[in-house]
């Protein structure tokens, strides 16, 4: 059995963003237990990615399994039209209590860029049915941002760096307003914002919604914003009525030492895309959470309904094992852990500043960012990682760690004094 190249993947399974007829070596994992991901020769690698940071606690995790096993016992899936179920019910009470205040509706859905495509029809019922006007159905973002891979998902992500080049015209046209520079502990300076403003104020009859990854722009860049930018966000949007989305995906779930990013600002969403954490990476779920204000508009609308039930809607399993990991963050002082982790990680990667080739580094909450000033070759660098018994997978230019917040202060030397050592 080949751990590497298997010849039946290489062949026949497709891979994320990977070409068929030059595709990247894969690595074949047997197993994963907390922070540690198995491969089929034996080989053991400290996880630096939490599987695309969703698995928060970890692999294999005793309690979730318990949590998922005794759910399967009952019910695995049921539809959810006419049906509902203690997980779902459960799960509900339990965001409602840690969302922001105003957030009173919650539409559970399949996958991160699913909720990012449900949250976007939901800005368009609520503008249209306020409005009476089918004019205002498009959207604003900033560039550098990324939202995810289905249609209206990749139309709000970054027009160059994102998949626009691939899908031309395809893809709806979309309002960008440049990235923001001002990083959080840096000082306001207001001339960052006024792009956006400038877009809104020319256009907001044409406009839904504004949709914003909150303080972390994720897989567009690796990128750290102001809170200032999104107070203001939330003034310009109020100012000429339109909604505010913030995807919180990425960010949701402590990863920025907040429950929710937006916490850092105090500001709060019309409507907003929760997913990857949610699940504890055990399976693909994700909700969009909304004001009474948006779900009643919706309601109150032509289609006198949200438009939207996919058939794994709230599947039981995936609420359960939801239900068992928010359980888990409300046990912890989850603050004070990931702040330890920040503090960790900003402690061990300074040295990389020192690195040629290096061009920054930058660390918020649980997210440790080397950019490089070229970009990274992903091969090479995946098998120094895999020699060094580490897993970590850059994208573009930036080389960029997210463990399992349940790593500890050993695993998370290793992972980044070896990450460094890869890069050098
Ligand atoms: N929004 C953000 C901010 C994300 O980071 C991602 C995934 N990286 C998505 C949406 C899409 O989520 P999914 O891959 O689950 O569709």
């Amino acid at each position: 059995m080949e751990t590497i190249h298997d010849t039946f993947d290489r062949e026949h399974l497709w891979h994320p963003y990977t070409s068929t007829i030059d595709p990247l070596p894969t690595y074949r994992v047997d197993s994963a237990q907390g922070v540690r991901i198995r491969l089929a020769d034996g080989r053991e690698l400290i996880d630096g990615m939490s599987s695309w940071w969703c698995m928060i606690h970890g692999y294999n995790n005793p309690r979730i399994n318990r949590a998922a096993i005794s759910q399967i016992g009952k019910m695995s899936h049921v539809m959810f039209g006419g049906l509902t179920h203690t997980p779902a019910i459960e799960l509900g009470k339990m965001l409602l209590k840690v969302a922001p205040p105003s957030m009173h509706n919650i539409f559970y859905a399949d996958s991160g860029s699913v909720a990012v495509e449900v949250a976007m029809k939901m800005a368009v019922q609520a503008s249209i049915s306020r409005y009476g006007d089918h004019g205002r159905t498009n959207f604003v973002t900033i560039r550098s941002g990324y939202h995810g891979d289905t249609w209206n998902a990749m139309s709000v992500c970054d027009p160059v760096t994102g998949m626009h080049g691939a899908f031309g015209s395809a893809l709806p046209i979309r309002f960008f307003a440049p990235a923001p520079r001002i990083k959080p502990w840096e000082e306001w300076d207001r001339s960052d914002f006024e792009p956006l403003e400038q877009i809104v104020r020319q256009h907001h009859k044409e406009l839904a919604a504004l949709i914003l990854e909150p303080m972390v722009q994720g897989a567009g860049g690796m990128r750290f914003y102001h809170p200032e930018y999104l107070r203001e966000a939330r003034r310009l949007c109020d100012r000429y009525g339109i909604y505010l989305i913030f995807d919180e995906i990425a960010t949701g779930f402590w990863r920025t030492g907040r429950f929710f990013a937006c916490e850092h600002a105090g500001v709060e969403p019309d409507i907003m895309c929760i997913g990857k954490g949610l699940t504890a990476g055990y399976l693909t779920m994700s909700a969009v959470l909304t004001t009474a204000e948006v779900a009643d508009t919706i309601s109150r609308g032509e289609a006198g309904v949200m438009m939207h039930g996919p058939t794994f809607m709230a599947n039981p399993l995936a609420c359960a094992i939801a239900v068992e990991s928010l359980r888990m963050l409300n046990e912890q002082d989850m603050a004070s852990r990931i702040a330890h982790i920040e503090s960790e990680i900003r402690r061990l990667i300074a040295p990389a500043s020192a690195v040629p080739g290096v061009k920054e580094t930058r660390v918020f909450g649980a997210i440790g960012v080397i950019e490089m000033e070229e970009p990274v070759n992903l091969a090479e660098f995946q098998r120094r990682c895999t020699d060094r018994g580490i897993w970590v997978r850059p994208f573009g230019r930036n080389v960029y760690v997210m463990p399992p917040y349940v790593i500890s202060d050993e695993d998370l030397e290793t992972l980044v004094t070896q990450t460094i050592e890869c890069i050098r």
